[in-house]
């Protein structure tokens, strides 16, 4: 379906909603973190395109942006708008406005890199907490909808999906018949890295935060076991579900996971470490997990970031489709309605409100009608 032009300079608003990080949390976050402002429409400026959001990507990475520190990219500053991926719609391009020379803050992974845009397509790019952002044609890609929903470019087709191939195929390096534990598993990245992994003919076993998830994980995901690690200890639900022990654990969140799974892992064991999430909003230095197992084992433990891996997008991309055209990946899309609803479901991330990827809808999808 070609892009529509739903919108033109003349019917644009003049004031831009903005969410802005207000101040730094200290351990969870909450609301009195954000403050949404309205400020004037930017102008598209030389160079420079003016998109609307159209999609936001809500991510666990952003609890690390709110705080002061350098983690492996800069922080955001108090006062600055929250950052984040967008799926987004040129609505104005400024005088000259084809040429770039920007350079991609994060990883976007879909889309083509395509020297010329024009009033009307759509983009990947990095607009963050806002219905409008200015952009340099280069840090976008454009999105062709023939390849899947728009709010794909987001989730299992864009940076969430690239890290679960990455950290699955590259460091987990699952054999068939080994078994595979994958925690956080019916999130974004978990969701898919467990499916990848039994595309390859493991044994997968995953770890959720309530019954209803571990239904979806068994039942719509297709692993093999699921447990609530709310409700049964993590070592037992490991014990239990792996009675041959763990070939690959698939790391989303760090904790008493990482302790109980690395208990149970068999010799030559991978272990991609993609998240740790149950420390982001830690507020003093948590004692490590006994690593006794890890050398007795031979395991490796190998820490990964997506945005290391641009090398690997073709693969990813080219799979990936294939594999969601076949029917052999399913995704599922937690998406709430309106940018300013944005702070309170960012936070339901660390309480576990979202099944599969989170995405805020800010604007009209010219492809879902
Ligand atoms: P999810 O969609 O999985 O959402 C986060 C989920 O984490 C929640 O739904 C919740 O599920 C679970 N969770 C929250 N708090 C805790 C806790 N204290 N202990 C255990 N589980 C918790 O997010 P993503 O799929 O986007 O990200 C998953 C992980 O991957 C994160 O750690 C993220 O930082 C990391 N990541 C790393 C990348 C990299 O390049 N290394 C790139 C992208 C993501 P539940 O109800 O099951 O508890």
């Amino acid at each position: 379906m070609p892009p529509t032009n739903s919108s033109s300079t003349n019917s644009l608003p003049q004031v831009n909603t903005q969410v802005l990080l207000a101040g730094r949390p200290v351990g969870m976050p909450t609301q009195e973190n954000f403050h949404i402002v309205q400020t004037p429409l930017p102008e598209a400026t030389p160079g420079k395109v003016l998109c609307r959001t159209i999609y936001l990507s809500l991510d666990p990475y952003m609890r690390g942006r709110m705080n002061a520190g350098r983690s492996y990219v800069e922080p955001v500053e108090v006062g600055q708008v929250m950052c984040g991926s967008t799926v987004g719609q040129v609505v104005a391009l400024g005088p000259a406005g084809q040429e770039s020379t920007g350079k991609m803050p994060v990883p976007l992974t879909g889309g083509t890199a395509v020297p010329q845009l024009r009033q009307g397509d759509l983009v990947l790019g990095y607009g963050g907490w806002q219905e409008y952002f200015l952009a340099e044609p280069g840090s976008l890609r454009k999105l062709d909808p023939a390849q899947g929903k728009l709010s794909w470019a987001l989730g299992v087709l864009g940076m969430p999906g690239m890290t679960a191939y990455v950290g699955m195929l590259d460091i987990g390096q699952p054999k068939a018949g080994q078994t595979v534990v994958v925690s956080a598993a019916a999130g974004a990245v978990g969701s898919v890295a467990g499916q990848i992994a039994k595309l390859k003919g493991c044994r997968v076993v995953g770890s959720a935060g309530s019954d209803e998830k571990c239904q979806v994980v068994t039942g719509e995901f297709g692993f093999d076991a699921c447990f609530n690690y709310k409700t049964t200890r993590p070592f037992a639900g490991l014990k239990k579900n792996c009675p041959s022990g763990i070939d690959v654990y698939f790391d989303n969140v760090g904790g008493v996971m990482l302790e109980a799974a690395l208990r149970l892992i068999n010799v030559g064991a991978r272990i991609p470490l993609i998240g740790l999430i149950s420390q982001y909003n830690a507020t003093e230095f948590l004692p490590g997990p006994n690593l006794t197992p890890v050398l007795v084992r031979r395991a490796t433990i190998k820490g990964m970031i997506v945005s290391d891996h641009a090398d690997r997008q073709g693969d990813f991309l080219r799979d990936m489709s294939g594999w969601l055209r076949e029917g052999k990946i399913r995704c599922r899309e937690t998406i709430v309605d309106g940018l300013a609803n944005a702070p309170r479901a960012f936070l339901g991330l660390f309480s576990g409100e979202n099944v599969g990827k989170l995405l805020v809808k800010v604007g009209d999808d010219p492809t879902a009608h």
